[in-house]
């Protein structure tokens, strides 16, 4: 049995939709006080509604430093201070990298990777004051191991999250906080269930458990790093993929279908 982590006070960026809701309905079941962040109102109106527990929204974007600031403060005033923070909003829009602008580039990585050390810089003062301060990163398998055409600014930003989280996890040890990140595979969200049956059935193809992820076992794993068990594991990843990225050849997966 793990140690509670109820009463924890914990951020959310991107906790109105998709995985983020689940890390926020994850924590906010096991009894941790919630704050969640997006920028579209409605939606997080809606999710503060729905999920469990005791669960607040701020509107904020992360990829503007003055809004990560405010969310931090929103964040001390309601909750009384940051011990998780899962630094989880971003955006992957398509884009052939023959084709790509700068102004692509800028709100991938804006969003992506500087939206995430805006985050945790702005969030460091009150995790430096909790006594056990974490900080969890949603990067993904795209960039860090695999690589999907129409995805090259994506997978920079999100294997740049991780070079990030090493320097960050060595600098922030002696203030006591953790940070190490989660790389989920391909997880049904609001979005993706609009993807259609065949492409669906495509990606689940290419999983040896032969199902698309959900948005609370990306959650549990997040929640795991948060917790006192967790209290060791710095600068480190939990890749939550259903086996994705292990086939080393096209046709591994059936081939072991077959020989079982
Ligand atoms: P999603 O369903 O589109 O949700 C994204 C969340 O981030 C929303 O709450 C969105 O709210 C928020 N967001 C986006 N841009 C923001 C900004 N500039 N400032 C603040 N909030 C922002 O996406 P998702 O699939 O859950 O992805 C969440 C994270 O998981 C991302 O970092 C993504 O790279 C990663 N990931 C997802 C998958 C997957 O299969 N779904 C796989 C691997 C990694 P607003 O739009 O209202 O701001």
């Amino acid at each position: 049995m793990f140690t509670s982590i109820a009463g924890r006070a914990v951020l959310v960026t991107g906790g109105t939709r998709g995985i983020g809701k689940g890390i926020a309905s994850v924590f906010a079941s096991n009894g941790a006080r919630v704050l969640i962040t997006g920028r579209d109102s409605d939606a997080a109106r809606a999710a503060a509604e729905e999920l469990p527990g005791e669960v607040s929204y701020v509107l904020a974007d992360v990829a503007d430093r003055e809004d990560c600031r405010r969310m931090a403060a929103i964040a001390q005033e309601r909750l009384g201070g940051i011990d998780v923070l899962c630094a989880n909003a971003g955006i992957f829009p398509e884009g052939r990298l023959a084709d790509l602008t700068e102004e692509d580039l800028d709100q991938v990585f804006g969003t992506n990777l500087k939206g995430t050390i805006f985050s945790v810089q702005a969030c460091l003062p009150a995790l430096e004051r909790s006594a056990r301060g974490r900080v969890i990163l949603t990067s993904s398998i795209t960039g860090p191991i695999t690589g999907v055409p129409g995805w090259t600014h994506y997978g920079a930003s999100k294997a740049g999250q991780l070079g990030f989280m090493r320097a960050a996890a060595i600098e922030l040890a002696p203030s006591g906080i953790t940070v190490n990140a989660v790389l989920p595979g391909n997880i049904i969200t609001e979005d993706l269930a609009d993807l259609g049956k065949a492409r669906m059935r495509n990606m689940t193809a290419a999983i040896p458990l032969r199902r698309l992820g959900t948005v609370d076992e990306i959650g549990h794993a997040v929640l795991f790093l948060a917790t006192e068990e967790a209290a060791y594991i710095t600068g480190q990843t939990i890749v939550v993929d259903g086996g994705q990225v292990l086939p080393e050849f096209l046709g591994a997966v059936a081939g072991a279908e077959a020989a079982g």
